[in-house]
């Protein structure tokens, strides 16, 4: 059976100026993936009516999604394109006008003549309601045609609330599944060199995805019965590296297992500057064990707030495995928490030597009797440097409590 097949068409100069990073193609991608769709195509197009106009008249593929131009200003004009395209005009609409004054009241914003401009749609399509913003969804059946607001807010939601049930309602799909085994602590290539000798049925793509904070290896395909096997003879050899399948983060990992075992946790940062509380309170909930983070950057603070002893400081440097360990338990004493983690290093570019080059971090981790301390070599520039301490970070807080 040949597969449904879609194009994403973005429209706006921005996207082709570089100036705004096309994000919406890639979660309508996803989503369409996901759903079983095949994208067939992807294009990014000028707010040109001519331009527009043309590719959306010579849609080949079952589904086209745009997004973008929908705005009330003159520099948008799909709308326009979209009516130039099937021969016909633009009408209002008179229900959309009256939810786009009611999205004003709402917000107690006046309403600028020009938003009546989102409420004009093009003969042959229908104006859905939008929840998240003014400019209207519109849609047609044949060719089927589905324009989102470029807005990646007002784009997301119309993508899963409306968007996906009308293609699942249209075309018969079979779904595709991703699981996903998610691990830290291990390079690319030596988790490859663990499981290389597994067989992958034809089925199934596997994919090796490096992020900073860890290796994710992604198992798809439409046949879950085959899926879940392969996947648990992998996790076998990876044990010690995993914390999560799909939809987890190493942070929302950390707060499950402090919030079921009741522990609180503390943190002195210094070279991270709070990014590794910054990554932790961004999970709602946080709240329920995370007691905070002193950012305790000069030598000063790290004596005054984190209670690390002066002659540790002159007799290690502040970067040193023994600060770290210091700033650790000055913190853990000050506020009580059960565990406690600091990080301390040099995020360069500027400030190393050749005993402590750009790239030397030491964290240290105490948790009732365990306890972490490690000096690690990190490479990359001054944010890279900084993600992947506290991506180290959290999976030393992790495996202090798992
Ligand atoms: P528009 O519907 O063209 O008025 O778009 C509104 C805003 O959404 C633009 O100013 C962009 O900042 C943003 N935007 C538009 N298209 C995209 C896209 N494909 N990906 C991410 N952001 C977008
Ligand atoms: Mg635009």
């Amino acid at each position: 059976m040949k597969p449904v097949s879609a194009c994403i068409l973005t429209i706006g100069n921005e996207l082709l100026f570089g100036e705004t990073i096309d994000t919406n193609a890639a979660f309508i991608a996803q989503q369409l993936t996901a759903a079983g769709v095949k994208i067939a195509r992807k294009a990014t197009l000028p707010d040109t009516i001519a331009t527009i106009a043309q590719v959306v008249k010579n849609q080949e593929e079952d589904i086209c999604i745009i997004t973008g131009g929908l705005g009330p200003t003159d520099d948008d004009l799909t709308r326009q394109a979209l009516a130039r395209a099937f021969n016909t005009r633009l009408f209002p609409n008179q229900r959309q006008a009256k939810r786009i004054e009611a999205f004003f009241k709402r917000f107690k914003r006046p309403m600028a003549q020009s938003n009546y401009v989102q409420a004009l749609v093009p003969q042959g399509f229908a104006a859905l309601d939008n929840d998240f913003g003014t400019a209207p969804m519109l849609f047609r059946k044949k060719p089927f045609i589905c324009v989102l607001p470029g807005v990646p807010r007002e784009a997301r939601n119309l993508m899963t609330s409306a968007v996906l049930p009308l293609v699942q309602s249209h075309f018969r799909l079979t779904p595709i599944v991703h699981k996903e085994i998610k691990t830290t602590g291990i390079g690319e290539s030596s988790l490859f060199d663990r499981i290389k000798d597994i067989a992958v049925p034809a089925s199934i793509t596997l994919a090796y995805l490096p992020e900073i904070s860890g290796v994710v290896v992604r198992l798809s395909g439409r046949n879950t019965k085959a899926i879940v096997p392969l996947r648990n003879k992998i996790r076998a050899r990876l044990r010690e590296y995993i914390y999560g399948r799909r939809g987890d983060t190493l942070e929302s990992v950390i707060q499950r297992i402090f919030i079921r075992k009741k522990l609180t946790l503390a943190l002195a940062e210094s070279c991270t500057g709070g990014l590794i509380a910054s990554k932790l309170v961004a999970v709602p909930g946080s709240s329920r064990y995370f007691l905070g983070s002193v950012v305790c950057y000069s030598n000063a603070l790290k004596i005054k707030m984190a209670g690390v002893p002066k002659r540790v400081i002159q007799r290690y440097g502040a970067v040193s495995e023994e600060t770290a360990l210091a700033m650790t338990q000055g913190i853990r004493r000050k506020t009580g928490a059960g565990v406690a983690l600091s990080v301390t290093g040099i995020a360069g570019p500027g400030g190393g030597t050749k005993k402590k080059p750009v790239g030397t971090v030491c964290i240290a981790c105490v948790s009732g009797h365990k306890r972490i301390v490690e000096k690690i070599q990190l490479f990359g520039g001054r944010s890279a440097i900084q993600e992947r301490a506290a991506y180290t970070a959290l999976n030393f807080i992790r495996k202090s409590v798992q």
